[in-house]
């Protein structure tokens, strides 16, 4: 393709023949991103990047909410419609005062990300930090894995989040454990926007 045109009108054009050439997913996969390093969060988000440039569309659903705004979210004008980025449930920050609370949460979350997955809308589905909500068994892993049988063959999943119950894991196509070697985070140095959100 040519190169990338400014103009809106000739922009969308540029985005509606990407989607036409875009290739067709034969067998979309169960990607799991865990582990204690850094890179979860952001080899999603390389991966929808990716998936963006080849013409699909992405719906990154976060599970867990930050008390700030990720810079993610700035990419939606640029993509439109094919880019769907939602804080799931109640805008979630998983600190309430009973588990039948967070379970709740979670249960409004995850029926909001079934409906994405079973869609079909989506090439790309991240489910990001879902391992943490599993983990803390705040959903069900067995309620999860059903749905993931049951998305149309068309859609790729990514899990990501710290402890990835070993359901999940035996049931991803590709898992990756990302280990610390280092984190400036033990040297006092805090999250920076741009890097870390
Ligand atoms: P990222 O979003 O940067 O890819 P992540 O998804 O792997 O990180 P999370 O468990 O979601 O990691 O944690 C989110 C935040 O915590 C990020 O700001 C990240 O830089 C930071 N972080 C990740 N791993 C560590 C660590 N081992 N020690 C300290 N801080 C960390
Ligand atoms: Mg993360």
């Amino acid at each position: 393709m040519s190169e990338v045109p400014v103009a809106p009108e000739a922009y969308r054009a540029y985005l509606q023949e990407l989607r036409r050439n875009a290739p067709k997913v034969t067998r979309g996969l169960v990607l799991v991103y865990t582990g204690d390093g850094k890179g979860k969060t952001t080899a999603a988000l390389g991966i929808a990047v990716r998936a963006l440039g080849v013409g699909w569309r992405v719906a990154f659903l976060q599970f867990i909410k930050g008390p700030w705004k990720s810079s993610e979210e700035h990419i939606v004008p640029l993509f439109g419609e094919r880019w769907l980025f939602r804080k799931l449930g109640r805008g979630f920050t998983w600190e309430h005062d009973s588990l039948d609370e967070d379970q709740a949460a979670a249960q409004e979350a995850w029926q909001e990300a079934r409906n994405v997955l079973l869609s079909g809308d989506y090439e790309v589905v991240v489910l990001d930090e879902i391992n943490y909500v599993l983990s803390y068994r705040f959903l069900p892993v067995e309620m999860v894995i059903e749905t993931l049988r049951q998305r149309p063959s068309h859609v790729h999943v990514v899990c990501t989040g710290r402890n990835a119950p070993e359901a999940l894991v035996a049931f991803a196509d590709l898992v990756t454990e990302m280990r610390k070697v280092k984190h400036p985070f033990d040297q006092g140095v805090l999250a920076q926007r741009g890097l870390d959100f």
